[in-house]
């Protein structure tokens, strides 16, 4: 099968159950494919983990003890820990260290089947919006290798747009499955805050990380939710004790009738025009599948970004403050006494980025400082959170760009931290409301660079979600198109 790295993830799961190709013949294809590391997407790779976990599911496929997704590859975003691979975080803090388990999201994935590749780039402790900030390099989009991938999933993005994957995971604290899925032309999503366990997801801000799937289409990424979500109550305290639930099952639904949201806010002055112009069609599209189009309000839009850039860096202060040199990771080598050696392994192994942000958190949370800005940023974020109920009083899920413009060009905004915080706006009320959100491809914009469209719906309506963006992509190849040179 030459076109097997170009195949969906339910067509390869559909291909080696009924004993089409091997595990052992894909697994094959997508190392190859991942020589030469195109894209710079990945941090680790092993043929031998990979191609004893493929045997492992070829036995498994003849023995009829397979799991749903028995076989396909998936590779994983580098702040999921691992035991037979290496993770870093895309830290130099961690380089070389091994987990001595796996994150509950990777063992999930292993149970339904799916045969690990490797590891992928991403920004140092999933802070940043380009995937510039890690420490092993940036990684390219497959679209324009001038432009960044998004981040802090870029790795992830870069990979399953470049057909290296057929789907990989990614984390997402303040839009980071969201907008590299968008900047890259992909899908992905994000559940409700609570579904997805974060047991063995390094820290980032705890009370916003969640883990979800990136993969070329709605349908392939209800493949990997389902296994993905489900209660892990004793070793995640924010894990909802919530069964299952099989997002493929409610992907045949019309949406007739669909009430869609369009805030206000999110299609102002800052919206570029290309981006605008993908949406406005997709919208048009969704009004002849039968959609309605109500317009709403999130008046508080713009103060997600002050509001997350306080809580965000103030979780990771107290985050981060384990990668001390003394439990795992990198020491450094010349100190004279314990405080010395603590502070020289944190200014050796953090990069500018995190130094930026767990000095910001540090301040926001430090005595004199904590009410004026942590304590008022919690406030708004209820607010923020309420202004979402009062929404879906008039609609059912809510549409809008997931960025103010395509993907930027490398190195544009390398002086300009502020530049990147602030290109989040549309992604970050939903992950300070904990809600579910995802982005879908929705056109091309300027340069002919892919543009995504975020739905964000109500607490726990994923499959909702995933519908609606299924049935788009029933009616649209956005999804289906590949970069040059695939
Ligand atoms: N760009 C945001 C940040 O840097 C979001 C990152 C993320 O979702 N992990 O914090």
């Amino acid at each position: 099968m030459s076109d097997l790295h170009t195949l969906s993830v339910k067509a390869l799961a559909e291909s080696l159950r009924s004993k089409q190709v091997s595990a052992v013949e894909v697994a094959t294809r997508f190392l190859a494919r991942t020589g030469g590391n195109p894209h710079n997407a990945f941090l680790d790779i092993d043929s031998e983990v990979t191609l004893a976990q493929a045997r492992a599911s070829d036995a498994k496929l003849a023995s009829g003890t397979a799991g749903p997704l028995e076989g396909v590859p998936v590779a994983h975003k580098d702040v999921f820990v691992t035991r037979d691979f290496v993770t870093t975080a895309g830290s130099k803090i961690l380089q070389g260290y091994r987990s001595p388990f796996d994150a509950t999201v990777v063992q999930r994935l292993a149970q339904a089947g799916m045969v690990t590749v490797g590891k992928l780039n991403c920004d140092e402790f999933a802070m940043g919006s380009a995937n510039e900030n890690s420490a092993y390099g940036a990684v390219t989009n497959p679209w324009d290798i001038t432009r960044v991938p998004g981040g802090s999933s870029g790795g992830s993005a870069a990979a399953v747009a470049a057909r290296l994957v057929p789907a990989a995971t990614g984390t997402d604290t303040g839009g980071s499955i969201r907008q590299p899925a968008s900047f890259c032309g992909i899908t992905g999503i994000k559940p409700t805050y609570g579904r997805a366990s974060r047991y063995g997801m390094i820290a980032y801000a705890s009370s916003l990380d969640q883990a979800g799937p990136m993969a070329r289409s709605a349908e392939d990424c209800a493949l990997l939710l389902s296994p993905m979500c489900g209660p892990d109550i004793d070793r995640d305290s924010t894990s909802l004790n919530m069964p299952g639930e099989d997002f493929s099952a409610s992907l045949n639904g019309s949406i007739e009738g669909l009430r869609i949201g369009v805030p206000k806010e999110f299609f102002g002055e800052g919206l570029d025009a290309d981006v605008r112009a993908a949406l406005d069609s997709a919208l048009r599209e969704y009004e002849k599948l039968g959609a309605k189009l109500v317009p709403i309000s999130l008046p508080l839009t713009e103060l997600s970004i002050p509001v997350y850039y306080i809580i965000a860096p103030a979780e990771a202060s107290s985050n981060l403050s384990r990668f001390d040199g003394v439990k795992f990771g990198h020491r450094a080598k010349d100190y004279v006494d314990l405080v010395d050696m603590y502070k020289k392994t944190r200014a050796e192994g953090f990069g500018n980025e995190v130094k930026r942000r767990i000095m910001t958190g540090a301040y926001v949370l430090s005595h004199g400082y904590y009410d004026a800005y942590y304590l008022q940023a919690q406030k708004i974020r209820r607010m923020i959170a309420d202004d979402f109920q009062n929404a879906f009083k008039k609609c059912d899920v809510i549409a809008g760009p997931v960025a103010p413009s395509v993907a930027w060009k490398l190195g544009e905004n390398a002086n300009d931290p502020v530049a990147d915080y602030l290109a989040d706006i549309f992604t970050l009320p939903a992950s300070l409301a904990g809600l579910p959100g995802m982005s879908l491809p929705a056109g091309f914009g300027e340069n002919n660079m892919p543009v995504g469209m975020q739905l964000i719906g109500n607490y726990f309506k994923e499959a909702q979600l995933l519908n609606t963006a299924h049935r788009l992509q029933q009616a649209t190849d956005f999804h289906l198109r590949q970069p040059q040179g695939i």
